[in-house]
């Protein structure tokens, strides 16, 4: 194995001699699943390209603002036009409001935006805003979710800090984890003891209405009406952070696929169409309480990029149009069934769950339904998989704890190229 990725393993000697790992985000070591990373020279429709020259479908989908595969022209086109005009200008553009609009329009919960550069950013910004705001210090987080790296949100969180098994980091000061209070995912009574015990401290709680970062895990019924309903007899703002699945599992986010309005969302990825963006929004009495116009101040040099807000615009643009969703779950429901068949055909102990165009694959027989429940899959059996499947041209997220995405560029027959790859790798490691 890895002898053709000769160019990639010799890029690798040399990045990590100038950049701690090799990588500029933790996410991208393939340590988990003992591998040299793979150097991308490009992207194409669903495909990616490394440095050796070898092509790969791609599940990873730049970890999920690449919805409608790389290079789309419409975006391409208007990353171009704005080239030509400047990349910066510290000033506002009509651009900012157009996409702010958009978002309103899609999402009712919301009535003002404010672009930041990162979903860390958003997350963070709009814990300061909830604290601000409710006068409280205290926030509920719900174990192996991940809120970008804050200090606040640093604290048992999924994605790349679960990977390396990281509970916390050295460096956020103990003061600053302990206003963090963390509870099971999908657990109301860990909730309700928090609030019986805490509840006027409790600023508000964040957490990813369908998670990601710990692979892809929805809520119980009954779970999120739950958690709007015990905030607010609380005082305590609900935040959604939806970096990951606004845009993304309806065009209205998972609010609008489980019809509950937050208080504030934090948006990325997707609203960047491929550059670096975030956002957080909500209400306008509480946006309002943001400077220039409120107290709690936040400010960013490149926010509301006009290269970033184009590419942004011109993705949102093309998922106005709601048929995308009706074919995007199309494609995810096929993935669905091939691989649930062959599960069932070579009677392999895996769990698959989807929402939506994101998905894990858990190394697990039982129901995946919290952090725990992830930790306890068999993290080497899914290592094996991972370096089977890149084996097989398919590139997916080298940790159990990180999800599946299905971009509109997948035809027909990569997803059956990828389920017959599935087939294949799953009867070899039985
Ligand atoms: N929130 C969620 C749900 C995420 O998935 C991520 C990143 O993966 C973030 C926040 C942080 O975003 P960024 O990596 O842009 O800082």
């Amino acid at each position: 194995m890895g002898d053709q990725r000769k160019k990639s393993a010799k890029a690798f000697k040399k990045a990590e001699k100038v950049i701690p790992g090799g990588v500029n985000s933790p996410a991208r070591a393939f340590s988990a699943v003992e591998m040299d990373p793979i150097f991308i020279e490009k992207g194409e429709g669903a495909y990616l390209y490394d440095i050796d020259g070898n092509q790969y479908l791609d599940y990873v989908n730049s970890w999920g603002p690449m919805i409608l595969g790389y290079n789309p022209p419409q975006v391409i086109k208007k990353l171009k036009e704005q080239l030509k005009k400047g990349t910066s200008f510290g000033a506002p553009t009509e651009i900012e409001t157009e996409i702010a609009e958009l978002i309103v329009d899609f999402y009712p919960a919301v009535d003002k935006v404010r672009m930041v550069n990162s979903g860390t950013e958003a997350t963070m910004s709009a814990i300061r805003l909830a604290r601000g705001y409710t006068g409280r210090d205290k926030i509920i987080k719900l174990e192996g979710c991940y809120h970008g790296h804050g200090d606040s949100l640093l604290v048992d969180a999924g994605s790349g800090a679960a990977t390396l098994g990281i509970k916390g980091s050295p460096g956020v000061t103990e003061n600053t984890a302990k206003e963090t209070i963390v509870v099971p995912y999908n657990n109301q009574q860990a909730v309700e003891k928090v609030f019986t015990e805490y509840g006027s401290e409790i600023a508000g709680i964040i957490l990813e209405p369908v998670t990601g970062n710990m692979g892809v895990i929805g809520p119980e019924p009954g779970y999120i009406d739950f958690l709007r309903k015990i905030t607010r007899k609380n005082g305590a703002l609900l935040i959604f952070d939806e970096v990951m699945t606004g845009f993304r599992l309806a065009r209205g986010g998972a609010q609008e696929l489980y019809k509950i309005e937050p208080d504030l969302s934090t948006f990325g990825k997707i609203i960047g169409g491929g550059m670096p963006v975030g956002a957080y929004a909500g209400r306008r009495e509480i946006m309002d309480y943001v400077a220039p116009v409120g107290p709690v101040y936040q400010a960013g040099t490149l926010s509301g990029n006009p290269m970033a807000m184009q590419a942004g615009l011109a993705t949102l643009k093309e998922l106005k149009n709601k048929k995308i969703y009706t074919q995007l779950e199309a494609k995810a429901e096929k993935l669905e069934k091939g691989f649930k068949k062959n599960i069932e055909e070579l009677e392999f102990p895996a769990y698959f769950n989807r929402v939506g165009s994101m998905f894990t694959l858990f190394f697990t027989a039982k129901k995946v339904k919290n952090y725990q429940d992830v930790k306890s899959c068999d993290q080497k059996l899914f290592a094996a998989y991972f370096r089977n499947m890149i084996e097989a041209g398919i590139y997916l997220p080298p940790s159990q704890f990180e999800a599946n995405f299905i971009s509109l560029a997948l035809s027909e027959e990569n997803l059956d190229q990828t389920i017959a790859a599935n087939y294949q790798v799953l009867k070899k490691l039985k």
